[in-house]
């Protein structure tokens, strides 16, 4: 049987698993509420809604403009 003549370093190993992996973008879906896209089983980010139930209030980013100011 084959023997290896070397440990492998871990930095090997490391290169060897990074080379499967990528980042993906997230999958998405058009909101039945307001027809933007936004990802599957999530409630929609720009109106709120999940299944066309009212879920969420979206916030405005009013306080970080206010932070800023000061
Ligand atoms: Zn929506």
């Amino acid at each position: 049987m084959g023997v290896p003549k070397k440990k492998t370093t871990s930095t090997k190993i490391r290169q060897r698993q990074h080379a499967n992996s990528k980042i993906e973008a997230p999958a998405m879906v058009e909101c039945a509420h307001c027809h933007k896209l936004t990802q599957p089983h999530h409630v929609c980010a720009s109106c709120g809604y999940y299944k066309d139930r009212h879920e969420v209030e979206v916030v405005v980013k009013e306080h970080k403009k206010q932070m800023r100011g000061r």
